[in-house]
């Protein structure tokens, strides 16, 4: 074996014998290949090699110093080294190699060239650690640290979720207390507002004594404010109880052409004063089964808003037809509109929108919030078509047996 000597350095002189048996006794399994040979053929390997990989001299010998690579061993790393023992350098790389029964290892590898006098590869030294240990160790690091970030992520989220809860049950406890508030304030409301109303009409009709043109004036305007807020207390109440969720329909068959007749007849003062106008076909007579007084309530509640959210001499139309197995009611008016975004919202509770009538009228944004939750238990349905300018169409279905 030849060995390379500085002139800067003590000659020491040591034979091949020396160096082959310090090689033999190492602990570090160690190939030799020849390269003026295809492929590169293993010529010698350690008995510490045999040791890591199972494989003895003999088995190895001829071999492409690249056997024991395998279907995992990463093909990059693999052509990274092929090609620098092409170029005869020096490669260090960590692959994927394979013992004789078949058991992969994590090898870390290098491959050094030895040349002769005229500097020429002839030979490749290849040094094998086994580092899989090593690789694992840092792996089950990894999947530690990742699988901590994991837990942390989780345990984060499981904070959020139950501060939403919290929040969420805040949030209803709120709504509760709102929903309360509302109904004993109306109460209390309703009971000196309908005093008021008693009284009203004792001073009105002469009870107290003869009452002057210029007083009776006055004690209508009154009556008629005191009409209006005994309206808002009595909405109110009703938005309450349909909150409160312990509200229940009781459907029975009714006549909804005589209703929305009766309905109209009792709004016709009104609507003759605005000098508008009521269609209504009322030939054919549709019975269906629904809460009377409620449903009453929603359709007098959109033929006022018809009537009040149009200028005067104008016509509301009401038609019904029977489709498939719904009862379908169309009421439009020739009134103001609504814009398209407004359509979404005017069905949430407390929603008035403003239009050019709406400072004439009073109203508390409480009634088509209402519908819409009467007509759903009714498993029925509201919906609105409308363009600024151009009326309103409120189309309500109900199911028809
Ligand atoms: P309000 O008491 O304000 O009338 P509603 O819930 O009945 O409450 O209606 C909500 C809003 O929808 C009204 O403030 C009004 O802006 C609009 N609206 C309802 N009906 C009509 C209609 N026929 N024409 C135009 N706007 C309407």
């Amino acid at each position: 074996m030849a060995t390379k000597q500085s002139t800067a350095q003590p000659i020491y002189n040591i034979s091949e014998d020396i160096v082959r048996s310090a090689i033999e006794v190492s602990r570090n399994p160690l190939v030799i290949t020849d390269n003026s040979l295809p492929d590169n053929p293993i010529v010698y390997s350690n008995p510490a090699f045999q040791e890591l990989t199972g494989y003895s001299f003999t088995e190895v010998l001829g071999k492409p110093y690249d056997f024991l690579c395998g279907k995992e061993t990463d093909k990059k790393t693999i052509a990274a080294v092929r090609r620098a023992v092409r170029a005869g350098t020096r490669v260090r790389a960590t692959v994927m190699n394979y013992k004789k029964d078949g058991t992969s290892f994590w090898n870390d590898l290098t491959l050094a060239p030895i040349r002769d006098e005229d500097g020429n590869v002839t030979h490749f030294t290849g040094l094998f650690q086994d580092i899989t240990s090593l690789i694992n160790a840092a792996q089950r690091q990894k999947s530690l640290k990742e699988m901590g970030k994991l837990l942390a992520r989780a345990e984060a989220t499981q904070q959020r979720v139950k501060l939403l809860a919290a929040q969420k049950a805040e949030l209803i406890k709120l709504n509760r207390s709102k929903d309360e508030f509302v109904s004993i304030a109306s109460h209390q409301l309703r009971t000196p507002a309908t005093a008021v109303k008693q009284y009203l009409g004792m001073i009105t009709e002469g009870f107290t004594g003869e009452v002057n043109h210029h007083q009776l004036l006055l004690l209508q305007a009154a009556y008629e404010s005191n009409e209006r807020q005994l309206n808002v207390i009595n909405e109110l109440l009703r938005t309450a109880r349909i909150d409160s969720h312990k509200y229940h329909v009781k459907p029975k068959p009714e006549n909804i052409t005589k209703l929305i007749r009766q309905i109209i007849a009792n709004q016709q003062p009104i609507i003759d004063v605005r000098s508008q106008k009521v269609i209504f076909d009322d030939s054919i007579d549709y019975v269906v089964p629904v809460d009377a007084s409620e449903i009453g309530l929603v359709i007098e509640n959109i033929i006022e808003n018809a009537s009040k959210y149009s200028p005067p001499n104008r016509t509301i139309t009401v038609t019904m037809a029977k489709k498939d197995s719904k009862l379908v009611i169309n009421i439009s008016d020739e009134g103001v509109g609504i814009d398209k975004a407004h359509q979404k919202i005017i069905f949430d509770k407390f929603t008035r929108v403003d239009n050019e009538l709406s400072d004439t009228v009073t109203g508390s944004g409480l009634g088509l919030y209402w519908a819409k939750r009467i007509l759903r238990l009714h498993k029925g349905s509201i919906r609105v078509k409308s363009a600024i300018g151009q009326g309103s169409t409120f189309t309500l279905t109900l199911p028809y047996e």
